[in-house]
């Protein structure tokens, strides 16, 4: 045996059987609520019309693939500024830096948690994380050595948030743990919190001591960007020191080319500068500087008004097209009414993994085993098909 015979087995990513289940399905009318991508009204995950100027625009005018430096494309980090917090940040409280997708983003914030909390020798920096939410939150926080724990947010059956358990949770929390927060549109469940469970988050957040880590991956999927930010944006002015990853694969349709930024802020100007310079050494360690054509293509669209009025009018109009097939969904069955109320791609269903399966089997319908369906893979024209075919399982 090899050092590499001890490795454990690990199970294969269910979501590129379903991909590959659903292309080998010949039955015409078959449904993918799958894969956690926007899909126009022909099933499509089109290259979005400003992303294709700015890469004519490139193409034409980069000069030098040289290096940059880890911290990737400075302007693309002020650019977004605007758009995450609604104004331009003060330097001296506020790092930003450019990562690969959201995922880097939350791998650096996880890295950095950790770097701190094994200098500060307690037992702090416990992650909190409301269940069931992004299957990858909970790996990505222990593969950088942190702890994770857990509240309940929502209830699959009765498609409610549980924000009384929330709040036990955060009040229960020590100083100096972490409450990861899903900015907006949260993936699986899809409900998000309102304005005044958001004031009360922020409010435990700051009397508690604790540091928000903010997922913000589908920001103007859900009401619009300002309004997708709100929550977010109080819980930052809440807290002296927080983190936000952010994600521009969904908004900018970019998800292969790794689009995203992780900002800190730090209550101190001497603490923002420690944590900008551990923030540079683990970007450098692990991935030196991340990929650059993707955050070059926002960096060009965000430095040009008339591009970005056409970005901001197609994600309006994606906005738009799910929200309408919710109000069909909620309109069409009174089992799916939660689902108008709910916002950005996903919802989770109260169906269990064999109701998902004969879905599948008898209706040509696809969705990920967890009862979790991407609406964006349903039109006007699908719903009451879908419908029909939730109703037979149920
Ligand atoms: N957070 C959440 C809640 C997500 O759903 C996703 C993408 N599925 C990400 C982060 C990561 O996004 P990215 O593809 O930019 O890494």
């Amino acid at each position: 045996p090899t050092l590499f015979d001890a490795l454990a087995p690990q199970p294969a990513d269910t979501l590129l059987s379903l991909i590959a289940l659903h292309r080998d399905d010949p039955r015409p009318h078959k449904l993918d609520l799958g894969v956690g991508v926007y899909r126009d009204d022909s099933g499509a995950t089109p290259v979005m019309r400003a992303v294709k100027a700015a890469e004519a625009r490139l193409l034409e005018t980069q000069s030098s693939k040289s290096y940059l430096g880890p911290e990737g494309d400075i302007r693309y980090a002020e650019l977004l500024q605007p758009i995450v917090f609604g104004r331009a940040v003060p330097a001296d409280t506020f790092v930003g830096v450019q990562t690969p997708g959201g995922t880097g983003a939350l791998r650096l914030a996880a890295e950095l948690i950790n770097a701190a909390r094994k200098n500060a020798k307690g037992p702090g920096a416990k992650v909190w994380l409301g269940t069931p939410t992004w299957p990858n939150h909970a790996p990505i926080m222990t593969a950088a050595g942190l702890t994770v724990a857990t509240y309940r947010y929502y209830d699959q059956a009765t498609q409610t948030v549980l924000f009384d358990e929330m709040m036990a949770a955060l009040q229960g929390a020590a100083a100096g743990d972490v409450v990861l927060l899903h900015g907006c549109c949260h993936n699986p469940v899809g409900a998000d919190l309102d304005r005044s469970q958001w004031r009360a988050v922020a409010e435990v957040v700051a009397q508690r001591g604790l540091i928000p880590l903010i997922d913000l991956a589908y920001q103007g999927l859900g009401d619009g960007l300002e309004e997708d930010a709100a929550g977010a944006r109080l819980v930052l002015d809440a807290a002296p020191d927080a983190l936000l990853a952010y994600s521009c694969d969904k908004n900018f349709g970019l998800y292969r080319e790794r689009v995203g930024a992780l900002y800190a802020k730090g209550g101190t100007p001497a603490r923002t500068e420690l944590m900008r310079s551990n923030i540079l050494l683990l970007a450098r360690v692990n991935w030196s500087m991340p990929p650059d054509h993707g955050a070059a293509l926002v960096r060009v669209i965000l430095d040009d008004a008339a591009l970005t009025a056409d970005w901001r009018a197609e994600l309006d109009g994606m906005r738009s097209r799910i929200n309408r097939v919710r109000q069909a969904l909620a309109a069409g069955d009174p089992w799916l009414a939660p689902l108008g109320h709910h916002r950005g791609m996903f919802s989770l269903l109260p169906l269990s993994p064999d109701q998902v399966a004969t879905l599948r089997r008898e209706h040509a319908v696809y969705m990920v085993g967890s009862g979790r369906a991407n609406l964006a893979g349903l039109t006007l024209d699908t719903v009451p098909q879908f419908i029909d075919a939730v109703r037979a399982v149920r």
